[in-house]
């Protein structure tokens, strides 16, 4: 059993740099949380917070409802697994997993049963004879978990623990991490730049920018109905298009396009009758149609997908870019004419770049 309850908490540095204000999250037993955001965001700094390897500035942290906002990181029962996961090189798989516990000079038989769990947990039963070097990387950073796991901690801590792999291995790896929790059902905090970690990890997803906490959901929530421009931007890959709009007469009207409201968008945009908004549309909800004509620049085959590239009507201004992730397989040239129709809209309030919800 394992809560973590981060309250009104602030990070200010010795040199006065404000890294995170006033966070605040409710972690439920055996949830995986992801941090995620741009690099400088304050993703770090509140992991180390957690963990207690930096000072917390203001507010207040519990775990199982006991406030350990000063307590040492050593007694805190949380083990930290880092993207460099140095292992000694002399020792074996083995020895490697059961130091820690060596160390506190467990009793033998309990180390050689925690050992032997956890190399089950992680697949590792065949290879706790054999010495790092003679691993993969992959297997390194198994490795590197069971030294975690063997401690039975109260939460984990992931520190961008893939960021080092290949993209072949980031996905394995994160799919073991996955499975992983689902076997231990253990508390974990979870940092990543990397959306597709977070969408594909996450139980709720804490997305940050500039030190505040923008938006927490369940990676759906955040995908589906972004709180803001920024998740919106950051959350779905290739990046959300975003259009200045002006709302009238049903319709929407952008520079070189006009796009038609359903009754039920008129309805959520009612009170921004006559003014300028922003529309959000992701790539994957474009169509080939009949609403905005494009001129493509580049095309891109995935296979499944395809990106085409370009810009609305004749505009080469930046603000007239445009990216469609259409089905199947596309052989546009640069130059070509298309013209695509949006199935889904997002709203975004100009000013405070908030999302227009309906009933808002
Ligand atoms: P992230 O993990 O999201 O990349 P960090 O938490 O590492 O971001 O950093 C957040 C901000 O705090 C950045 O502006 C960074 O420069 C600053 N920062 C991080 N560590 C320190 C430190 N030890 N002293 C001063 N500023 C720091």
């Amino acid at each position: 059993m394992a809560t973590l309850s981060l309250q009104h908490i602030d990070k200010i540095y010795d040199n006065n740099v404000q890294a995170v204000f006033d966070f605040n999250l409710d972690v439920k037993d055996g949830e995986l949380i992801v941090l995620v955001g741009p690099s400088g965001c304050g993703k770090s700094t509140t992991l180390r917070m957690v963990a207690g390897l930096e000072d917390i500035s203001a507010g207040r942290l519990f775990l199982d409802g006991k406030d350990i906002t000063t307590t040492p990181a050593k007694d805190r029962d949380m083990a930290m697994v880092f993207q460099n996961y140095a292992l000694y090189g002399h020792m074996t798989v083995y020895e490697n997993m059961a130091f820690s516990l060596t160390m506190r000079k467990e009793n033998p038989n309990v180390i050689h049963k925690k050992v032997l769990a956890a190399a089950e947990i992680l697949g590792l039963t065949s290879q706790l004879n054999k010495k790092p070097a003679q691993l993969s990387g992959g297997q390194r950073q198994r490795v590197a978990m069971g030294r975690s796991i063997v401690r039975s901690p109260k939460v984990f801590l992931f520190d961008e623990p893939l960021s080092n792999l290949d993209a072949k291995l980031r996905g394995a790896t994160r799919r073991e991490i996955l499975l992983l929790h689902k076997r231990l059902g253990a508390t974990m905090l979870y940092v990543t730049h990397d959306q597709t970690e977070a969408l594909t990890l996450a139980d709720r997803i804490v997305c940050m920018s500039m030190g505040y906490v923008q938006q927490v959901g369940t990676p759906l929530e955040l995908y589906d109905s972004p709180a803001n421009m920024f998740v919106a931007g950051f959350i779905g890959l290739p990046p959300m298009n975003f259009y200045d709009v002006t709302v009238g007469g049903g319709t929407l009207t952008g520079e070189g396009f006009k796009v038609a409201l359903t009754p039920e968008e008129q309805d959520t945009l009612k009170a921004y009758n006559g003014k300028t908004i922003v529309l959000g549309v992701r790539p994957e909800d474009i169509v080939v149609g009949t609403d905005v004509a494009v001129t493509v620049t580049t095309n891109e085959n995935l296979g499944m997908n395809t990106l085409v590239h370009g810009h609305i009507g004749n505009s080469k201004a930046a603000s007239a870019k445009i990216t469609a992730k259409l089905k199947g397989w596309s052989d546009y040239k640069n130059g070509d004419a298309v013209t695509f129709s949006f199935k889904r809209k997002h709203f975004f309030d100009k000013e405070t770049t908030n999302a227009i919800r309906k009933g808002e």
